[in-house]
This record gives structure tokens, C-alpha cells and sequence, in this order.
């Protein structure tokens, strides 16, 4: 007999630039049917390792959420969220990741430009005037970033710095996050130069605090070094999450609840994770699982939609209510970014 081959319907099969029109005039009729949800999107808002900056696409993004959408300050939706307080329809956050140099002169224009409120989430240890602490990150990126080794050698590759013998059980990015915390600044130095550490370039505290004061701009931490958190432990995991917090906090005097989870991977929000946001006091942590927001949504794990996308993707993503048909139960989707 011939097994009988199943075509399962998948939902995901809808998401296509023929269909969004549909879905985009159905939302009226769909979100009369319950309560408002959130939509929260990303961007990054500079160019990427190629140059590629779509300025123009993203003109014309911000354009349609000006025009056809609710943009409110992500802390002031979430607060809503926590209350029970009804959203406006077509509800949507915006949330940018990692305030480099590049998206202080480029991409932050684009945003005063329609005078859109905005989360901007910081990577303190990589900020240059962070002094030791900014060596320390600079070194821990290497559990992120994309370096001239994968991450598990490049570690290894670290720990030989210091010398023989390297104690297997002590091949870890803790391990070395600890042997690093006690040297001296040109020890750092001469580290960071065996694992040929980059100096990518991130906006200042001064800069950071000029934005502050002319954008409605609020701020949330991305870590200290920007590494994929599924690797981080114990001293070295409480030093990311909460000395993030303290830092942007004493810089810029708000106060930070949201931490927006590097590479946003559901794969990276581990049991050690949970714990260092609770003992750190964090109500929101942001992945790219793809999703909306509603009042039960869980606050450790929420999901975010991509703002720099194609215009098509983009109207159909500030749908709260088709999108909270297409993507639930859609878990392990993730959207990809840095
Ligand atoms: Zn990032």
C-alpha cells in the first residue's frame, strides 16, 4: 500500500504580497472581534556590514506608521498592557537595537524626521568611555560576535593567552570572564590584541544624552557585550544583565526595565536568563520570535515584527489582530537579525 503523504495547511503560507492586501482590509473587521493587541518592531536603522542602507524604504515605512498606524512609546503600551487599558488599533512600538555611531548620524534622523517615539536599546560595555569595564565587553563579545574563529575556539583561544595548562572543565566563557576580571588594563590590551578583538564604534554617553534631550527617545539594555546568552553563567551572566541596567540607568537617569535579548534567538532565553531578570528586576525581555502582544503575553519572551522590511511586509505587520492569527502558536519562528 502507498503511505498516504499529508500536505499540512500551514498558516505562514499566507504570508505572501499577493494575499497581504487582503489581510490588510480584513484587520478592521478582525480586530472588532476582540481586545487590541501591540505590535513591537525592531530596527537597527544603519548600514549593514556590506554598506547596504535602504534609506528610502525606510522613509517610506515610517511614512505609512505616521499616517496609518498608532506608534506609542513602547513603555506607555506595555504599561497599558500590564493594566488592562484598552490600545488604539494598529498599535505599534518601535524598539532599536544597539545605538552604533552609524545610526546616531543616519538612522536617527529618520525618526526625528517624523518625530516618532522610540526604544533605544544600548550596549553599555561597548560604549568606548565604559574604561576597564569596555575592555572586559570587548573581550566578551567574542561569545556573539562573528569573529575569525567560531565562538568555542575563540574562547580556547583566549584562555591560551593566559598559558599552559588549560584545564579542560575551565574552557568556559565564565571561566574566562572571571580570569579576565582580575588583569590590569594593558594585560586587557595585550589580550584584546592575541584574539584580535574589533573596535566597533557606538554612540558616547555625551552623544546619548544630546539624543535624550531632543527626541522622544526612552532606553532599554541589550547587555554589556552583546554576546549570544544561551553561552552566559553565573558571574559573568549577572555582570550582562545587571550591571547593563545600572550603568544606563546612572548615565541617563531613567530607569531600565526592558532588555532586548542580542540575536533575539527563543533558543537564547535560558533557565540562567530567567533567573538574572528576576533578580535584576526586569519586567520585559524582547526576543525576534515573531508575534503580537497582548495583556497574558508572556513579559519574558515577547515577540517583535522587523520595521526595515519591504513595504508590503511592513503594512501587513502592523496588523495586531491578523497578525495575531498568523503567527500564534508559531513559537520556534524567528526572525534573523544582529
Ligand atoms: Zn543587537
Amino acid at each position: 500500500m502507498v503511505p498516504k503523504r499529508y500536505y499540512p495547511f500551514n498558516k505562514i503560507n499566507l504570508i505572501h504580497p499577493l494575499l497581504a492586501p487582503f489581510f490588510v482590509m480584513a484587520e478592521p473587521l478582525v480586530s472588532a472581534l476582540g481586545t487590541n493587541r501591540l505590535i513591537v518592531l525592531y530596527a537597527h536603522l544603519y548600514p549593514d556590514r556590506s554598506g547596504n542602507f535602504n534609506q528610502n524604504l525606510i522613509k517610506k515605512n515610517l511614512q505609512y506608521l505616521v499616517q496609518e498606524c498608532n506608534v506609542l512609546p513602547l513603555r506607555d503600551a506595555m504599561e497599558r498592557l500590564d493594566k488592562n487599558q484598552e490600545l488604539p488599533r494598529r498599535a505599534v512600538a518601535i524598539l532599536v537595537d544597539d545605538a552604533t555611531k552609524a545610526f546616531g548620524q543616519q538612522g536617527r534622523n529618520l525618526l526625528a524626521e517624523v518625530e516618532l517615539p522610540y526604544t533605544l536599546a544600548l550596549i553599555p560595555g561597548l560604549i568606548q568611555e565604559s574604561g576597564r569595564e569596555n575592555q572586559i565587553a570587548r573581550l566578551m563579545r567574542l561569545a556573539g560576535h562573528k569573529y575569525w574563529l567560531p565562538n568555542q575556539e575563540m574562547v580556547q583561544k583566549a584562555l591560551g593567552w593566559f598559558g599552559p595548562p588549560i584545564d579542560e572543565g575551565a574552557v568556559s566563557f565564565e571561566g574566562l570572564f572571571e580570569k579576565a576580571r582580575q588583569l590590569e588594563e594593558d594585560q586587557l590590551e595585550d589580550l584584546l590584541l592575541h584574539i584580535r578583538a574589533q573596535n566597533d564604534h557606538f554612540m558616547s554617553w555625551e552623544e546619548l544624552k544630546q539624543l535624550q534631550a531632543e527626541d522622544k527617545v526612552d532606553f532599554a539594555s541589550h547587555t554589556m557585550s552583546h554576546p549570544q546568552l544561551k553561552f552566559a553563567t553565573g558571574t559573568w551572566l549577572d555582570w550582562e544583565i545587571g550591571r547593563s541596567k545600572e550603568l544606563i540607568q546612572s548615565n541617563l537617569g531613567v530607569e531600565v526595565d526592558s532588555l532586548v535579548v542580542p540575536y533575539g534567538n527563543p533558543k537564547h532565553f535560558t533557565a540562567d536568563l530567567q533567573q538574572a531578570l528576576i533578580k535584576h528586576d526586569y519586567k520585559y525581555s524582547y526576543s525576534t520570535r515573531k508575534g503580537t502582544i497582548g495583556s497574558q503575553t508572556w513579559r519574558h519572551q515577547l515577540p517583535r515584527l522587523n520595521l526595515e522590511d519591504e513595504y508590503w511586509h511592513l503594512k501587513l505587520h502592523t496588523c495586531p489582530a491578523v497578525c495575531s492569527f498568523l503567527y500564534s502558536n508559531d513559537s520556534g519562528l524567528s526572525n534573523k537579525q544582529e
